[in-house]
């Protein structure tokens, strides 16, 4: 049986031809402002120094140190800075007038807050406190020319979009998002809106998926619902392979008489069945239909959320050209007792003061688990749990 962490390695390894093709295939150029989500194509250098010049961390006044020592702390105004002017050099034992952002000029290496200075018609008592080289944001102390601020791979947040604008990048190369083709087998499954008849439940992994993948700034394709048919399922498989680049199904994969989706991967395309060691999520199949890649996920609904969160998605924005490293758990307080079990156990958590507590229904088929909290807690297989150990817990980070 695969442990996790191989089935990601073995997953990502999968993805790597689809990310080249995709490349080959051509990149987007996408305003800075408009590419939330999206995965730059290559590294970003900064061409530039930020801040570009030192500049003040307060409003208050700008002098050199030793001026002021040599003059009791007292020097006379010689010029105002307000950000976003040029300040001429300083003359020898003045201080300026400066506020925050405003460039620090020449002959300055000091600003003292206004709060502790006065001034009296153009004399102004500066802060005896206040340390040489006090509130100065040194020129490039956050990024300096020449330095590679994002490398590609990266999936940009709103804090790259910031970053990349403070060099003056207006416009990035990003990948295509990538197009994951679903669908959702099952006679049981009924569309919400429509009536609901005995036998019949309601269609949730279709909203699930599509959520999860455009949560993840990728298109999802919707095959809708397949009956428990072997011709039907083969027809999607084949319409699947040419309008996504990946292809994630969800149900159908058990070997129970009415799952087609295995057989009708074989028949259509090739089909490896992994045995992977985690809780809740049956054997994942994975093959090929043609060069797609396809990912089969089990029907119930927290295992469609665990198995796409631990393993598919790793897959995914590996295909998109992303970045992967493997998932950073953080520690926390166990507050439940839990016994060990074969295979690695995703628990549906949630933080609280004290620590982590987990649902009390961790069935496959209850999706309000996954509704409740914002975490996972990793169980190691064959680890027992007790109330207050340190337990792994990774956050939904969507
Ligand atoms: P399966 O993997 O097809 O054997 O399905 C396992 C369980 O999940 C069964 O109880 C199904 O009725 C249920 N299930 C499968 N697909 C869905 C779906 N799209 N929405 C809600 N429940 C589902
Ligand atoms: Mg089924």
């Amino acid at each position: 049986m695969l442990t996790v962490a191989n089935a990601i390695e073995k997953l990502v390894a999968e993805a790597q031809p689809v990310a080249m093709d995709r490349r080959r295939a051509g990149l987007e150029s996408v305003p800075v402002p408009s590419a939330l989500g999206r995965v730059l194509a290559a590294d970003i250098t900064a061409t530039m120094d930020v801040p570009p010049a030192a500049n003040s961390a307060m409003d208050g006044y700008a002098y050199c140190a030793a001026d002021a020592v040599a003059n009791k702390f007292i020097l006379s105004l010689s010029q105002r800075i307000p950000a976003g002017t040029v300040p001429e050099p300083l003359a020898p034992e003045t201080v300026a007038r400066i506020f925050t952002g405003g460039e620090i000029p020449p002959g300055a290496d000091t600003v003292a807050m206004q709060e502790n200075c006065t001034d009296n018609e153009g004399a102004v008592t500066l802060d005896k406190k206040a340390k040489a080289g006090a509130n100065i944001r040194a020129q490039g102390q956050d990024i300096q020319a020449g330095q590679v601020i994002l490398q590609a791979g990266t999936r940009l947040r709103a804090q790259e979009m910031g970053l990349l604008s403070s060099v003056g990048i207006a416009v990035v190369d990003v990948f295509k998002p990538l197009k994951v083709a679903i669908f959702s087998t099952g006679d049981e499954l009924v569309e919400p809106g429509m009536p609901l008849h005995a036998g019949q439940i309601y269609n949730s992994n279709r909203a699930t998926l599509i959520g999860l993948i455009e949560s993840l700034g990728m298109i999802a394709v919707d095959f809708g619902v397949v009956p428990d048919r072997q011709e039907a399922t083969e027809h999607v498989l084949k319409n699947a392979a040419m309008r996504g680049d990946v292809i994630i199904s969800a149900g159908g994969v058990s070997v129970g008489e009415e799952d087609y989706v295995r057989k009708a991967v074989e028949k259509v395309g090739s089909m490896e069945f992994w045995k992977v060691a985690i809780k809740p999520g049956k054997p994942l199949a994975f093959g090929h239909v043609g060069t797609t890649p396809f990912i089969g996920l089990p029907g119930n609904p927290a295992s469609v959320f665990v198995t796409f969160m631990i393993l598919a998605r790793p897959f995914l924005m590996a295909s998109q050209g992303q970045l992967v490293s493997s998932p950073r758990p953080l520690k926390a307080v166990a507050q439940f007792a839990k016994e060990g079990e074969t295979r690695e156990v995703y628990l549906r958590g949630r933080m609280t003061d004290e620590g982590v507590e987990v649902y009390p229904n961790q069935s496959s088929g209850v999706l309000s688990s996954a509704c409740w909290g914002d975490v996972f807690v990793v169980q190691k297989s064959g680890e027992s749990i007790q109330v207050g150990d340190l337990v792994d817990v990774l956050p939904y980070t969507y």
